[in-house]
């Protein structure tokens, strides 16, 4: 089967095209826009999502080799995200696949993104704990099937991404800031300065006392020297880095213990980063996990994880109706 994937829940426009399990194109327009306001600014992200989507659609089609007329379903991210970032992928969707005349199937941008897994091999075997940390959630997911997932722990109010992201507002460093304190870090001791871990129980997780903290370490160390966050980045990126990771990895540690489970995957914006990825390899070694992490291509935003989500809907044969609405918050 020929599946066209289309992701628009924040501020990339995405489109791919998967045949078969296989994806065959995964294009990805970003948004530069919200640089300059420091965030994602609602609107002109849904304006943006109108003037991308079509040539991101064609240019999906035409680098996966196919005519629109081969397309056997089209599948959508319906949510969570921005109301009117998801209204134009959702429109566009239903109304490609009425114009096509064929089916439509509904995607949970979340599932999406740990279901970004079975794109290449290896795939992790049921059941499996994903960390899924991302611009919006920080979840611990306990997944028994493709569409059979319980959250086991999340945030309590601000994501991993943020506190990356809000680190990196506090340091000057523009928006998107997740990957330059990933780019600083790789330079700098993550031992520099100690940062504290909060104390909450189970498997959640708070990133908002954290955020805090930094802010008041940067004030006082400033007002003795101005050229603090200048002279030392590259050792305060690595040691909140190296905070901010620790938080996770301990909490998904926590959480294998508890369930007795070895199939360990992380997911989300944040999967990209290095610190991460290297702390997961050394801690899955140490406890005899078996690993699995995401392509840098499928980590952030990408329709790629939409298409994989919807083929497997295709073959349940779960699909929705042309009376589908976007939902800004949408559980599993
Ligand atoms: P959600 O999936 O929760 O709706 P989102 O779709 O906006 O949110 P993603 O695109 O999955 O989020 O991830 C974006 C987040 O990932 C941002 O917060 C960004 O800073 C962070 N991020 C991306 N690359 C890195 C990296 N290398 N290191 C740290 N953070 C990163
Ligand atoms: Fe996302």
């Amino acid at each position: 089967a020929t599946i066209l994937g289309i992701e628009s829940s924040c501020d990339d426009t995405s489109a791919a095209v998967c045949i078969d399990g296989e994806i065959r194109s995964n294009i990805i327009a970003t948004q530069a826009i919200h640089q300059k306001f420091g965030g994602v600014v609602p609107e002109l992200a849904s304006r943006a999502h109108q003037q991308h989507i079509i040539p991101v659609v064609e240019e999906a089609l035409d680098r996966a080799k196919i005519n629109k007329n081969e397309i056997d379903a089209v599948a959508f991210t319906r949510g969570p995200g921005l109301l009117g970032s998801l209204l134009v992928g959702t429109s566009f969707a239903k109304a490609f696949a009425l114009a096509l005349n064929v089916p439509l199937i509904d995607v949970n941008h979340m599932q999406a993104h740990i279901l970004a897994h079975f794109i290449d091999d290896p795939k992790p075997d049921f059941p499996f704990l994903c960390l899924t940390v991302s611009g919006g959630h920080t979840q611990i997911v306990l997944v028994k099937n493709y569409f059979d997932m319980e959250i086991v722990g999340q945030t309590n109010d601000d994501a991993a991404g943020e506190a990356f992201d809000k680190t990196a507002k506090i340091l000057n460093l523009p928006y998107p800031g997740g990957p330059l304190i990933d780019k600083y870090a790789q330079l700098g001791n993550p031992h520099a300065y100690s940062f504290p871990e909060p104390q909450i129980p189970g498997f959640d997780f708070s990133f908002s006392g954290l955020k805090t903290s930094i802010l008041y370490f940067i004030r006082n160390n400033e007002k003795e020297n101005s050229n603090f966050v200048e002279n030392n980045l590259n050792d305060i990126c690595a040691s909140v880095q190296y905070r901010i990771v620790s938080i996770l990895l301990n909490k998904l540690q926590k959480a294998a213990d508890q369930f007795g489970i070895k199939n360990v995957a992380i997911a989300g914006g944040v999967s990209a980063n290095s610190g991460l990825r290297q702390m997961l390899t050394d801690l899955a070694e140490r406890k005899g996990w078996n690993v699995f992490i995401p392509q840098f291509q499928y980590c952030t935003d990408n329709a790629g994880m939409i298409a994989i989500a919807g083929y497997h809907k295709f073959l349940n044969g779960d699909f929705v109706g042309q009376d589908t609405a976007p939902l800004a918050r949408m559980p599993f």
